[in-house]
């Protein structure tokens, strides 16, 4: 199968995803960032109710809020960074770079992608090229730099985009529409990217997600992905912070 794991946006909060992830031979059954426990358990009961692992990329409450009841109700083993522990609910697997986790037959590898936060970690299986990147990396944007430095963020970036283009971008947030807007603003000429921002528009006036996307495309149209280095990359953040 071309295909092993398969990722599920479950939007909860005001505008977060947590993602369920399948391994389709095996059915084993992982959810990443559960933060609102009653709308993850409903994702994780339409799917078979069988939850393997609970991964986590960081430790901002829209991201961890739901972990032990989630827990407690399935049984479900706990995997975060080793880094951020101390701030992450008890962890049953702290894990750092170059680990792995494994889900049924398919195993994800532990990125590590500070900026966003000091111990903010990326997941990727490369068996259904999935990357769970939280508040690292979101389509047209990254995550703002609440304690990492631009450095530590660009350093992070050039590691995802390093990743196979059809590389499935499950990021944190349904920011893309208002990303769009800073993007086009920052990167007016793009045609690709003023062609990928009609298609954002066209997608949340209909009620759909925009994510996942491919990599490949963030290449070509994300600003963020495409600064050429940490100065560039600093004047962007700050820019968009104050967009
Ligand atoms: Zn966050
Ligand atoms: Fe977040």
């Amino acid at each position: 199968m071309a295909f092993m794991v398969t990722a599920q946006a479950i939007p909860i909060l005001s505008d977060n995803y947590a993602w369920l992830l399948r391994d389709e031979p095996s059915g084993a059954t992982a959810v990443v960032d559960p933060a609102d426990a009653a709308a993850v358990s409903r994702a994780i009961d339409a799917a078979g109710g069988r939850l393997d692992l609970i991964l986590l990329t960081h430790h901002h409450d829209d991201h961890i809020a739901g972990v032990n009841a989630v827990r407690a109700r399935y049984g479900a083993r706990v995997v975060g960074a080793a880094a951020d522990a101390r701030r992450l609910p008890k962890l049953d697997v702290a894990v750092r770079e170059g680990d792995t986790v494994t889900l049924g037959g398919a195993e994800g590898q532990v990125i590590d992608t500070p900026g966003h936060t000091i111990g903010h970690i990326s997941f990727y299986f490369p068996n259904g090229h999935v990357l769970l990147c939280a508040d690292t990396l979101f389509s047209l944007g990254c995550g703002r730099l609440l304690e990492g430095t631009p450095a530590d963020m660009f350093a992070s970036l050039r590691k995802l985009a390093a990743l196979p283009p059809d590389t499935l971008v499950c990021c944190g947030h349904e920011y893309t529409e208002s990303n769009a807007r800073f993007a086009v603003h920052a990167d007016p000429d793009n045609v690709a990217l003023a062609a990928f921002a009609a298609g954002v528009r066209a997608a949340r006036q209909a009620g759909r997600p925009t994510v996942p996307s491919r990599l490949g495309d963030e290449l070509a149209v994300n600003p963020f992905l495409r600064a050429p280095d940490v100065a560039a990359l600093a004047k962007l953040r700050a820019a968009k912070d104050t967009f």
